[in-house]
């Protein structure tokens, strides 16, 4: 995407906040904090290898509601009609009225970058090909398929991010079955992708897929608010972002990650890494994969089938003893069968309500819901302040990631949540 730009690694130097460890006994390679931190902090600021769209959820298409380049929100009332469309919004001139971008600037970028010649005729003969053969026909096979168009169309556009791509974390043996990524591999084998054919193969096509689901960010579309005051939220796009993919996974993180898509910055598609509190020399530094809401059931499910491991993080050594009541609530509905990616995580949220009552009083982790996740109804965000000041002070607003809502530090309850039971925080 950004392949105009020099990647950007932190440098290192006294005042960066992060080191890399190569090897933590049972963890593998980890960041730690290289000094004490504050609340709020900015632990790192990346750019993404790569972007590709996600799937309209309403009819399985990728939308048009965001610049094919930097994903930005098109201006509202601009119509959809290719032709009633030319001169309101720049169009890709290969497929007009199926791309548009939000501005020149991004239509002089992505024809050189991420919408080439190549990628332009790849997705035209995807979406005239209309419905693809099983095992591709569901909304994942699509999704990989746009995925796999933006990496193929970076080994031309920028070999070097490429290189960077593939040095990520997945093989091409962590596939459950090797179906999906056979399917996947002949389909874009039909579409020629400017690759060396001798680099071409199927291997190759299953390691990319298996580094897109281990390393993939989703970011969310602007948060609408649902007839009953709830947060309706859907993933508008995903990026790889390479040194953010450092960071390894707990289900009660000390970070977490920040993205501002709408915002005026011409760096839009970057994304920010956070403390959410304090956090003292030689702590490692951990995001959570997915929303923190998510039961134990449902995360040792996700990280054991999308990146291979067991968590045996603090609060799932406590919750593993809870374990019945989860399989008790999960054949009340069965929800969980669904779950089978980023965009079925909106539903989710008994799993928190579930942990706040079984916290009180003897839950340890209790005061991380209380204090840094979002009460908005199935929101599910992670809250941390704002940065501090160029002084060193320390915020009192906290921001969550996923709905973007701001708080008062010191209020929990005041954004709708409506569960005060009286927890005092320390501001
Ligand atoms: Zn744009
Ligand atoms: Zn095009
Ligand atoms: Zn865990
Ligand atoms: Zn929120």
């Amino acid at each position: 995407m950004h392949s105009s730009l020099p990647p950007p690694p932190p440098p290192p130097s006294a005042a960066t906040p992060i080191r890399v460890v190569p090897d933590i006994p049972g963890r593998g390679r980890a960041l730690v904090a290289a000094r004490a931190i504050k609340p709020g902090e900015v632990l790192l600021t990346d750019s993404p290898l790569l972007l590709y769209p996600a799937l309209d959820s309403a009819d399985g298409s990728f939308s048009s509601s965001f610049c094919g380049h930097c994903y930005r929100t098109l201006a509202a009332g601009v119509p959809r009609s290719p032709l009633a469309s030319v001169g309101a919004l720049p169009l890709c001139p290969g497929c007009s009225g199926q791309v548009r971008f939000c501005g020149e600037p991004c239509r002089a970028m992505a024809l050189l970058s991420s919408h080439t010649p190549w990628a332009c005729r790849a997705l035209s003969m995807i979406r005239s090909a209309g419905r693809l053969p099983p095992p591709l026909d569901g909304a994942e096979g699509r999704s990989q398929v746009a995925f796999l168009v933006a990496a193929y169309n970076l080994a031309a556009a920028s070999p070097e991010d490429f290189r960077r791509l593939l040095s990520l974390q997945g093989d091409a043996g962590d596939h459950a079955s090797p179906e999906l990524p056979l399917a996947l591999h002949s389909l874009m084998g039909s579409i020629s992708p400017p690759l060396d054919p001798a680099g071409f193969s199927p291997e190759l096509t299953a390691a990319l897929l298996s580094k897109d689901r281990m390393n993939a960010f989703g970011l969310m579309e602007p948060a609408g608010v649902g007839s009953g005051g709830e947060v309706e939220k859907r993933v508008r796009a995903y990026g790889i972002y390479p040194n953010a993919s450092l960071f390894n996974h707990d289900c009660l993180p000390n970070a977490c990650r920040f993205d501002y898509v709408d915002g005026g910055s011409d760096r839009n598609t970057e994304i920010i890494v956070r403390a959410i509190h304090e956090i003292p020399e030689g702590r490692e530094l951990c995001l959570s994969y997915f929303p923190v809401n998510w039961t134990f059931k449902e995360r040792q499910k996700r990280l054991l089938e999308d990146y291979g491991f067991s968590c045996a993080c603090d609060r799932c050594l406590v919750e593993k003893g809870w374990k019945e009541q989860d399989e008790e609530e999960e054949k009340e509905d069965h929800k969980v069968a669904s779950m089978e990616d980023e965009e079925a995580e909106d539903d989710e949220d008994e799993g928190m309500e579930g942990v706040v009552e079984e916290g009180d009083g003897d839950f340890p982790h209790a005061y991380f819901f209380v204090r840094f996740m979002c009460q908005r109804e199935n929101c599910g965000g992670t809250l941390a302040p704002l940065p501090p000041s160029p002084q060193g002070v320390t915020s009192g607003v906290m921001e969550c990631n996923a709905c973007g809502g701001l708080r008062k530090g010191d209020d929990p309850c005041d954004d709708g949540g409506g569960e005060d039971d009286g927890i005092v925080v320390d501001g």
